[in-house]
């Protein structure tokens, strides 16, 4: 035990460093995103994330966006407790057989205007799950997809430049579906 103890003060932690609390390219990520929902909505963006079925490791990454390091509610995002509150659904994982039906009553209990981003290999088409008696598939299986966001798992800044390719106006695409 005290050899522990004496291991522990002298030796470095076995750990990745943490990044830096001020990381200037990642709140410049989130403040452009934070500006183009204002731009969009007129007040800023909530979020509601689905993991329908995922192995946790995007979701660590969605997590990361709100954790005390990156603190992203500082510019406007918000994660919110209810689908009823959401603009957007942030869903991860392939579509389980047990989260198919949970999954489109989310959907359903969204207000429209709504997006759904799709996150992470598996959420494009199961990933590796996909053949298994568990999973129904990719999340547009069950729901509209507007936008997939690649990875396993994306990191934070590649979920951020999703939400503002989202968000800036494309002549093409309607809020009104
Ligand atoms: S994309 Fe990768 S990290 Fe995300 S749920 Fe699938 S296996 Fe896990």
């Amino acid at each position: 035990m005290r050899r522990t103890l004496f291991e522990s003060l002298t030796h470095r932690p076995l750990t990745e460093k943490p990044p830096k609390a001020d990381d200037a390219a990642l709140a410049e990520l989130a403040a452009n995103v934070n500006r183009a929902a204002r731009r969009r909505l007129g007040r800023s963006l909530s979020i509601r994330h689905v993991d329908a079925g995922s192995c946790n490791g995007c979701e660590l990454e969605i997590h990361a966006l709100n954790n005390a390091f990156y603190d992203l509610e500082r510019f406007g995002l918000r994660f919110v407790a209810s689908p009823r509150h959401a603009d957007v659904l942030l869903v991860t994982g392939p579509v389980t057989r047990n989260m198919r039906e949970a999954l489109a009553r989310t959907y359903n209990a969204t207000p429209d205007p709504k997006w759904v981003i799709a996150v992470g290999a598996c959420a494009a088409d199961g990933g590796i799950f996909s053949g298994s008696y568990a999973v129904v598939g990719g999340i547009s299986q069950v729901v509209a997809v507007d936008l997939h966001i690649g990875g396993c798992p994306p990191a934070p800044a590649d979920i951020l430049k999703g939400l503002i390719s989202l968000l800036e106006p494309a002549p093409e695409k309607s809020r009104n579906r």
